[in-house]
Parts: structure tokens; C-alpha cells; sequence
């Protein structure tokens, strides 16, 4: 609608406009509860019905099996960085990262903190720009796990399939936190799946833990209780007061995916507008640039520069006069990001398209 900007930022992140409005039409009176969202009792069964149909719609989109439990939790995907050593190993297991950007390097510096963790393959040498080739990858065979960064917000590096775990029990955990239910995943592949909400899937707040059964109930014993796996599946998420709303719009946007027609759909969607950002940079003649190797471009966050660096700041305030804003890149890479997620609407991304090509033109 014409009061809205075209919010490209990270996260929190622009969320799509029906959910939004049917939100605010449930703000007041959830549902002739008398009372809204914020004010209920998480163990009421007003909030049990938000909470449950929350799960099962994302257990939909994703076809996560009952193999798996699903949980939301708080403190967002950093506090995963700990939990996720501190639930599935001693403090003298062995672990392998993969860095493909700043996301995994803090996800490894945490786990150095509760266990052996170590790097075995980083991108930094080449400003986090590619995903290696699994052919080559040296695994440790001893480790307990495998994590990655599916998809690496600040650097546009985005895992377009993922490793064979060659640890001794064959698990591969990915921080998906930039792109969750952006496309179908196949969740058996993965022991742990963990996202901040706040990029695709509702506000900050609420994290995602998607986690294999069997590898609940081992945690070291220094485990803070909100930390512990098993304490949030024995009690479907509800052992604390949970982030009540938070879980609430989560679900508003996952029954939204499904009614667009589940995440193949969503894919579609997400695949064209990429497309249209990136044959723009690259067909710019140098004029743009986006340094990521193309087979691992992002489909979510669209990192670029300008050839002629000095013109960032007036493209960053001329875009947003025209209603296109939060386009600067992270401070720690400079140039221009445009993240693109689920709820940017192609018309958001066309606008920024011709605009940039409006850019050019002036400043060629
Ligand atoms: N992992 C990735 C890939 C992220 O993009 C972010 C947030 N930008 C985080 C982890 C950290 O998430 P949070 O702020 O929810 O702790």
C-alpha cells in the first residue's frame, strides 16, 4: 500500500502485508476471547490452539517427521551457537564447522567455548564468497557433528545443497536462519535446524529449533535449564513463558505460506525475483557489482557495489526518497545490500530494479 515503504533490510524484516493486517484486525479481541495475543495465559487454551497450530503448519510446510520435535524458544539464533555444543557434546568432543561467512565463524567461536570445535574449511581468505567443494572437504571422523551456515545473511553466500556428514553419527546441523521456508528442505537430511523468526517468518523473539529425537536428553550437566533441549520438548516449548505474540505471527506467516501453495511455490517466487536482481548487477557492465561466486548466490540477501564507491551514499538516499529503504550493507562489508525475502513482493524488487537502472543512466 502506498503508506509502506520497500523495506530491504536484514532483519527484523519486511512481513507480508496480509498477515500484518489480519493481525491488526485480531490486535484488539483474538477471536472473541476478549482479550488480545499479548495479554493470555501461555497455558490457556486459547494460547495452546496458537501455539499447537503453529507447529503442525510448519511441520507441513517443511514434511518435518514425528522423528523430529519442534520447538520455539528465545534468545535468538546466537544462543543456538551454545546450546547446540552444550546439548550434543562433552566438553572434550570434537566438532566440525564449515565458515562460509561471519554468521558460522561466531556460530564456531562459541562451540570453542564447550567443546573441541574446529574450522574445517573457512571462505574468510576470500571475503567469505563461496561454498567449497564437498569433494574435498577433510571431515574428522571423531567429530560429533557437522554445522553450517545455510545461508550467510551479511555475505550472500547461500549452501545450494548440503554435505554428507562423515562424523560417526552422520550429523550435519544447519543455521537457517536467513533463509528458512524460503524453498523445501529435506529435514531428514539434518540432525538440528535452527532460525531466528525474524528474517522470513515472523518478528524477533521467537527461534526455531528443529531437532532429531534421539539427540535430545544428552546435555552436559552445566546446561542452563533455557538452554536444555530436552526441558523445551518435554514441555511442548511452554516449560517458561514463551514468546507468546511472537509465536502468534509466526503462525499467521506459516499459514500464509501454505495458502500461496506450501514452500515449492514460494521457491518460484523467490528464484524470479533473485534472477531479476542479479542479471541487473551483472548486465550493468561493471557499473555493479556483486562479488559472490554466481552458483552460491543468496536468494534472500543480495550484497553489491558501485564501481564508482563514492555514489553509495547518494544511491542509499535517493532510493530511499522513492520509498526503498535499509539498503546499505553491513557495516563490516560496506557497499549495498538487498535482502529479498519471502514477503518482498516482486513489485519491491522491479522498483528497485529500475531505479537502479535509472542510476546508472545518470551517473554513467
Ligand atoms: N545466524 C544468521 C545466519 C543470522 O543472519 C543471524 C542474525 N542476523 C544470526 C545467526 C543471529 O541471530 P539472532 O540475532 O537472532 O541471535
Amino acid at each position: 500500500s502506498q503508506d509502506r515503504v520497500f523495506n530491504f533490510a536484514a532483519g527484523p524484516a519486511t512481513l507480508p502485508e496480509s498477515v500484518l493486517k489480519k493481525a491488526e484486525s485480531e490486535l484488539y479481541n483474538w477471536r472473541n476471547a476478549g482479550m488480545s495475543v499479548m495479554e493470555m495465559s501461555h497455558r490457556g487454551k486459547d494460547f495452546v490452539s496458537i501455539i499447537e497450530k503453529a507447529e503442525s503448519d510448519l511441520r507441513s510446510l517443511l514434511g518435518i517427521s514425528d522423528d523430529y520435535a519442534v520447538l520455539f524458544l528465545q534468545g535468538g539464533a546466537t544462543t543456538q551457537f551454545a546450546a547446540i555444543p552444550l546439548n550434543l557434546c562433552s566438553d572434550s568432543d570434537e566438532v566440525d564447522y564449515i565458515v562460509s561467512g561471519s554468521w558460522g565463524d561466531k556460530a564456531v567461536k562459541e562451540a570453542q567455548k564447550y567443546c573441541k570445535a574446529n574450522v574445517i574449511w573457512s571462505g574468510k581468505s576470500e571475503k567469505y564468497t563461496k561454498i567449497p567443494s564437498f569433494d574435498g572437504l577433510v571431515q574428522n571422523p571423531n567429530a560429533k557433528y557437522l554445522h553450517i551456515c545455510a545461508n550467510e545473511t551479511i555475505h550472500g553466500v547461500e549452501f545450494k545443497n548440503y554435505p554428507t556428514p562423515e562424523n560417526k553419527d552422520g550429523i550435519l546441523i544447519a543455521d537457517m536462519s536467513s533463509n528458512f521456508c524460503s524453498k523445501p528442505v529435506d529435514v531428514s537430511k539434518f540432525g538440528i535446524i535452527y532460525a531466528g523468526a525474524q528474517k522470513n517468518v515472523g518478528p524477533s523473539g521467537v527461534t526455531i529449533v528443529i531437532i532429531r529425537k534421539d539427540l535430545i536428553g544428552k546435555a552436559q550437566g552445566i546446561t542452563p535449564v533455557m538452554l536444555d533441549y530436552q526441558i523445551h520438548a518435554e514441555n511442548k516449548s511452554l516449560y517458561n513463558t514463551p514468546p507468546c505474540y511472537g509465536i502468534y505471527m509466526c503462525g499467521l506467516v506459516f499459514e500464509d505460506l501454505l495458502n500461496q501453495g506450501g514452500l515449492v511455490v514460494v521457491e518460484k517466487k523467490n528464484v524470479k525475483k533473485a534472477k531479476l536482481l542479479y542479471n541487473m548487477i551483472d548486465g550493468s557492465g561493471g557499473f555493479y557489482k556483486c562479488p559472490v561466486e554466481k552458483s552460491v548466490r543468496s536468494l534472500m540477501n543480495v550484497p553489491f557495489t558501485l564501481e564508482k564507491s563514492e555514489l553509495e551514499a547518494e544511491f542509499i538516499k535517493e532510493a530511499a526518497k522513492e520509498m526503498m529503504v535499509q539498503l546499505k550493507g553491513h557495516r563490516s562489508v560496506g557497499g549495498m545490500r538487498a535482502s529479498i525475502y519471502n514477503a518482498m513482493p516482486l513489485a519491491g524488487v522491479e522498483k528497485l530494479v529500475a531505479f537502479m537502472k535509472e542510476f546508472q543512466a545518470k551517473h554513467a
